[in-house]
């Protein structure tokens, strides 16, 4: 079987209803939605302490199953196309993170995730058909974003998934679909959201689950391959300072400690 006619058969959550027409979308700073209620701190003038989140204490913050730096797994394999393998391994950082989420997904609720939350004054609004950006619940975000992404894997004029169609493809001289860096950079952003949403909301679960190394080394990758064919934007890692993202703290952890580069 080949890698891309694998689709569908590896999903845990394919019951997807009908094409939604998603067009995410942009983060926006929401104190109302996001800050706890403070009625006990012991000075106006005092800002409110913020625990330090569990994925970046010790020992969670470098659990990993893949030790060392990450540059050498995601360099460009000799004579493979690079459109290819930003294809594949896309397919693969996609079916990961949603077997992952699937895993979660009684954790995130209407009530437990009202919002798309990834830090604490953070929450991404989603773009509707009126082209309004409106808040919506975590779980419901996520399942915009995945069907939204499974549909593109799944359309052969965006991604195209069957292998030998591929190889038939680029030896008649074709290139991939002159949209195509610009989806996948909008598919990379929406799936940084997804990532950003369980480490803020759901790292806990992870780790009662011990798959912390597995999930942060999955996220090493994800960030070390953005960043290598410039997927990936610094200001979406981070945030801004007034809403930042919880993950961009992450992100410089892992930038120091050498298992990410600049
Ligand atoms: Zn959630």
């Amino acid at each position: 079987m080949s890698f891309f006619n694998s689709i569908g058969r590896t999903m845990t959550r394919s019951q997807r209803g009908p094409k939604r027409s998603p067009t995410p979308t942009s983060a926006t700073y929401s104190p109302t939605t996001e800050m706890p209620p403070s009625p006990v701190l012991p000075s106006p003038r005092t800002p409110p302490t913020i625990p330090k989140p569990l994925y970046l204490s010790h020992p969670f913050v470098d659990a990993a199953l893949v030790k060392g730096n990450f540059k050498t797994i995601v360099m460009l394999p000799k004579y493979v196309d690079i459109m290819e393998w930003v294809a594949m391994n896309i397919f693969d950082f996609y079916t990961n993170l949603n077997e992952f989420y699937g895993v979660i997904t009684e954790c995130c609720t209407q009530q437990t995730c009202p919002t798309m939350s990834a830090g604490p004054t953070l929450s991404y609004t989603w773009i509707n058909q009126d082209r309004k950006q409106v808040h919506l619940p975590a779980p419901t975000y996520i399942d915009y974003v995945m069907t939204w992404i499974q549909n593109l894997l799944n359309d052969e004029g965006t991604f195209l998934r069957n292998q030998r169609m591929l190889m038939v493809w680029l030896y008649l001289g074709h290139d991939f679909p002159q949209a195509f860096p610009s989806t996948v950079k909008h598919i990379y952003r929406q799936l940084l959201r997804v990532f950003a949403h369980i480490y803020h909301a759901h790292f806990h679960q992870i780790l009662h689950l011990r798959s912390e190394p597995h999930f942060n080394s999955l996220f090493a990758h994800f960030l070390s391959f953005g960043r290598e064919y410039e997927l990936l934007e610094i200001k979406d890692v981070k945030g801004t300072s007034a809403a930042p993202v919880g993950v961009g703290q992450l992100w410089e952890a892992w930038r120091e400690m050498g298992i990410l580069e600049g």
